[in-house]
C-alpha cells in the first residue's frame, strides 16, 4: 500500500498561529496515530500469520485500524473486550460499526476475575498459533518503525522551513507515540496525559526507555479527568476548534490536549506544531452522548 506523507497546515487558534501535521488525512482507511503505530505490520510479510489478536474497548480507534489491517492482510482479527454496552450492540456506530463491517471478531470476555490483558495472555494466546499479538492501543515496540517515519517527515519540514525553535505537541494515551517521536525528532516534544495522570505517563515512558533525559516534556493537565467521561469544556473546545480552524479534532484526546496546551506557557512563548492523530470515526458516538447530555 502506498504511504503518503501527510501535509502540514498553518491555522489560527485563539489568535495564535499553530502548525498542524495532518495525519488525520494520511489515507482514507488507514490514518492517524494507529496507522503510524501499525505501519510495521502493514509493511511486513504476514506469510505464516493467520490471525491478529488484540484487546481493548469496543469503541477504540485501534479496533478499527486493526480491522483495516486484517482486511488488507487477509487474516482474521480477534479483538477481546470486557463488555459491549447493549446500546452499542443495538445501535452499532463509529469504530465498532466499521470494524464489524471489516469482519472483526469482537469477543466479549465471559465474566472473570482477570483483566482483559490477563485473560488474553493467560487463556487465549497460549492455545493459538500463527498469530500476531498486539497490546491495547498499540503499545508495542514495533510502533517505533512507523513513528520514526513520521519524525523524519517533520525533521525535513523543520529544515526546509527553518523552524529549529519550534516545539512539537501531541496528547498521549499510552505515550508510545510521544516517546518514539522524541527519540527521532531534533526538537523538543511536549505532551500531556489523557489516560491517567503524569505519573502513569512517566511510568509508561520508563517501560519503553529507562533514560529519562530522552523522555518528552510532560505538561500537566489543569485538573484530573477520567478517560472517556463527558466534560462540557471538551465539547466546547471541540466546537471552537471546528469553527476557528475548520478542522475536526478528536474528542477523547485532542479536546484535553488543546485545553492543556493553550493554558501552558509554551502556547505563549513558542511556535507549535500540533500533531493531529486522527480518531475522527470515534467522534460519532461521543457527539451523540454530548448532545444527549447537554442539549
Ligand atoms: C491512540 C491515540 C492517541 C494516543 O496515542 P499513544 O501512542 O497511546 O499515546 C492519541 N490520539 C488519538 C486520536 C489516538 O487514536
Amino acid at each position: 500500500m502506498e504511504y503518503i506523507n501527510s501535509r502540514i497546515d498553518s491555522i489560527n487558534f485563539e489568535n495564535h498561529q499553530v502548525f498542524i501535521k495532518r495525519d488525520d488525512l494520511l489515507s482514507k482507511e488507514f490514518s492517524g496515530n494507529k496507522a503510524r503505530k501499525f505501519y510495521y505490520f502493514l509493511n511486513n510479510d504476514f506469510k505464516d500469520i493467520k490471525k491478529i489478536i488484540s484487546f481493548g474497548s469496543p469503541q477504540a480507534n485501534s479496533l478499527y485500524s486493526l480491522s483495516v489491517l486484517s482486511k488488507i492482510k487477509n487474516v482474521k482479527l480477534d479483538f477481546y473486550v470486557s463488555h459491549i454496552a447493549s446500546f452499542l450492540k443495538e445501535n452499532p456506530q463509529g469504530n465498532y460499526k466499521e470494524a464489524l463491517k471489516n469482519g472483526a471478531n469482537i469477543i466479549e470476555i465471559q465474566k472473570d476475575d482477570l483483566t482483559s490483558q490477563e485473560y488474553v495472555e493467560k487463556k487465549i494466546i497460549k492455545d493459538e498459533k500463527d498469530f500476531v499479538y498486539i497490546e491495547e492501543g498499540g503499545r508495542v515496540k514495533e510502533a517505533e518503525y512507523g513513528i520514526k517515519i513520521l519524525a523524519h517527515e517533520i525533521n525535513t519540514w523543520i529544515k526546509e522551513n527553518r523552524k529549529e525553535n519550534l516545539k512539537v505537541y501531541l496528547p498521549s494515551g499510552t505515550g508510545t507515540t510521544a516517546l518514539f517521536l522524541q527519540k527521532h525528532l531534533e526538537v523538543e516534544v511536549l505532551t500531556s496525559p489523557c489516560v491517567g495522570d503524569e505519573n502513569y505517563l512517566k511510568k509508561q515512558f520508563l517501560q519503553l526507555n529507562s533514560d529519562e533525559t530522552k523522555h518528552p516534556t510532560i505538561i500537566k493537565t489543569k485538573k484530573k479527568y477520567h478517560f472517556g467521561k463527558l466534560y462540557k469544556e471538551f465539547y466546547e473546545i471541540h466546537l471552537e476548534l471546528l469553527s476557528q480552524t475548520n478542522i475536526e479534532f478528536d474528542l477523547l484526546y485532542d479536546s484535553l490536549g488543546w485545553l492543556t496546551l493553550i493554558a501552558s506557557k509554551y502556547f505563549q512563548e513558542n511556535e507549535i506544531l500540533y500533531i493531529h492523530q486522527g480518531g475522527i470515526l470515534g467522534n460519532e458516538s461521543m457527539i451523540n452522548r454530548y448532545k444527549n447530555k447537554y442539549l
